[in-house]
């Protein structure tokens, strides 16, 4: 049974302040927009300062027998946004937590709370010559939520829950513990040894709404003396084979550091334009011939990558001859670039714009340089457009790119897979066609989140304002899931909007998973049904 609205409204104003909570059921599809077809509305949402406030606020919903569904940014688009896995949930936004406690030059980390964005950090390190690892969701993305749900971002700390060395979590009780040796009173190493003694909970608390993360500790990269951008086209479309062969075992020596990242034609064209309904003629999905063409006029090929080398002088040029050896045979384009080269390029660029090459040149590197900088943890905008492939409304140029808010119709499905040519033959035989049978572009990258597996991003972009569109997109998303699962290649992360796709099951695992949640959150006051079969209790 949901509260009095006014109950709940005044008791967590008396915690947070009147100003920082919003009951209005008229304002919340304003608040929480959404990419998916359709999305929970939350009851309200309240925004904390501090890991006293969040306990206050756990326990006030459990007394008041309300639930909490928790964001650092609620920039989860394509995953279910801001919006809570019931309608019965509070939002309980993070945002307001924004400070980095501490940045240790030495030791490379830093110590931040939930709502400190990738913006935000990226521009207190510009000086200091340490990276973070940053996504491609945008300047305005929280860390923190990212890691929540093993996210990846594109450097040698992409795989990001490997570079966490400790949280400070609230419980459903109000409780608080710091995991690993950040409990262990007087201890000097919590920041740079994350293990702790005894069970090493920080994975737990990812995937689980567990408790509340308050604080995070992650490691940071010392910035490299030398680096260079390898970006790859590949002419071919059966080469795609080949290359994860070859690309595996430089993964696996550790030549390639990065998570390497490849798309498709379709990725790379809907990162550049808009749907072009009107030379396809209001067909859907794109027509070959046009897709050809497309392919033509922007100069893309049907599969790229891009990879980071890092290291000193000697390494670098190791690593390029390494990756230029292993690539010999295939039909591809590699380059190298750097700083230097992009600013050269840019200098030419600039005293030629008059000239259509200077025009083109210019295009190329307002491409080429937000890629490059993703490879250095520079976060960038440049890669929401992608988002709005099949909308037909405007892209804002005035302010901050916000998909949900923008009426974006996006939903990510991302399959893991054994990183072989076989897998990987196995797997587009299964997912092209249904993309193609509910009307969608097959846009898909594919990224070596580990050595040995490709995390098989898939995007299914639609038009939201379409009630038709939004039926496919639901269908599609479900037999994607499905299909893909059946095949052996689950998903990594589940859709806060649909957590019936996201592979829970009846095993023994998931009933272990359970115990844990009755015995930390009984009344399921955490985000109930958020990996969580069953919901409330
Ligand atoms: C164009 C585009 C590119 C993208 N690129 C990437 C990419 O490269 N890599 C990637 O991983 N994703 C990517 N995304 C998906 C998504 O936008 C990001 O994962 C984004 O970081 C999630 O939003 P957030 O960080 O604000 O997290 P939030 O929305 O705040 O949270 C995400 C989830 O974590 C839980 N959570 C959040 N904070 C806490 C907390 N403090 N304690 C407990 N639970 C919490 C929430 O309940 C929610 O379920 C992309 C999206 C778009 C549209």
């Amino acid at each position: 049974m949901s509260p009095n609205p006014r109950d709940l409204h005044e008791r967590l104003a008396e915690i947070v302040g009147p100003d920082h909570v919003d009951t209005d059921p008229g304002r919340m599809a304003d608040l929480f927009p959404s990419t998916y077809p359709e999305a929970h509305l939350p009851l309200g949402i309240v925004r904390p300062d501090s890991a006293d406030d969040v306990a206050a606020i756990v326990t006030a919903a459990g007394e008041l027998g309300v639930s909490l569904y928790p964001i650092s940014r609620g920039r989860n688009w394509g995953y279910g946004d801001a919006c809570p896995t019931s309608d019965k949930a509070v939002v309980l936004d993070l945002g307001r937590m924004n400070r980095i406690r501490h940045i240790d030059e030495d030791l490379a980390y830093a110590v931040i709370e939930p709502g400190v964005t990738q913006g935000q950090l990226a521009q207190a390190l510009e000086e200091r010559g340490l990276w973070f690892d940053s996504t491609g969701a945008g300047p305005e993305a929280s860390i923190v939520g990212n890691v929540m749900e093993r996210g990846f971002g594109h450097t040698a700390y992409g795989d990001r829950i490997r570079t966490v060395s400790g949280m400070e979590v609230v419980l459903a009780d109000g409780s608080r513990l710091r995991t690993g040796f950040g409990d262990v009173k007087g201890s000097a190493v919590g920041a740079v040894f994350p293990y702790g003694i005894g069970p090493y909970l920080d994975g737990m608390f990812t995937q689980s709404a567990f408790g509340i993360v308050t604080e995070m500790t992650i490691w940071l990269m010392p910035k490299p003396t030398h680096f260079a951008a390898a970006i790859c086209q590949v002419r071919r479309d059966e080469d795609i084979f080949e290359l994860i062969e070859r690309l595996r075992p430089l993964r696996l020596d550790e030549t390639l550091r990065n998570i390497v990242h490849i798309g498709n034609d379709l990725r790379l064209i809907s990162g550049a334009m808009r749907y072009p309904y009107d030379r396809a003629e209001g067909q859907t999905p794109l027509p070959e011939g046009l897709r050809q063409s497309l392919r033509q006029e922007l100069g893309v090929t049907p599969w790229s990558f891009s990879a980071a080398l890092y290291g000193d002088a000697a390494q670098v040029r190791a690593a390029k001859a390494k990756l230029k050896r292993a690539l010999r045979g295939l039909d591809c384009r590699l380059i190298f670039l750097d700083d230097r080269k992009l600013a050269l390029a840019r200098a030419v660029a600039r005293m030629t714009a008059f000239l259509p090459l200077g025009r083109a040149l210019n295009q190329k590197l307002d491409q080429a340089e937000p890629a490059v900088g993703l490879l250095k943890g520079k976060p960038s905008e440049a890669f929401l457009p992608g988002a709005y492939w099949r909308s037909r409304r405007p892209v804002p140029v005035d302010r901050a790119l916000n998909p949900a808010q923008d009426g974006c119709g996006i939903i990510w499905v991302g399959p893991v897979l054994p990183a072989t040519a076989r897998d990987l033959e196995k797997f587009l035989d299964i997912a092209e066609p249904v993309f193609r049978a509910h009307g969608f572009d097959f846009l898909l990258t594919l990224s070596f989140v580990t050595a040995r597996s490709l995390s098989a991003i898939m995007t299914i972009t639609y038009d939201r304002e379409e009630a038709g569109e939004r039926d496919k997109a639901r269908a599609c998303h479900r037999e994607l899931v499905e299909v893909t699962a059946r095949a052996g290649y689950p998903v990594y992360r589940g859709h806060s909007q649909a957590m019936d796709l996201s592979g829970i099951g009846t095993g023994a695992f998931w009933t272990v998973v359970r115990r844990i949640k009755d015995a930390l959150d009984p009344n399921r006051v955490i985000a109930p049904g958020r990996y969580d079969k069953g919901g409330m209790p």
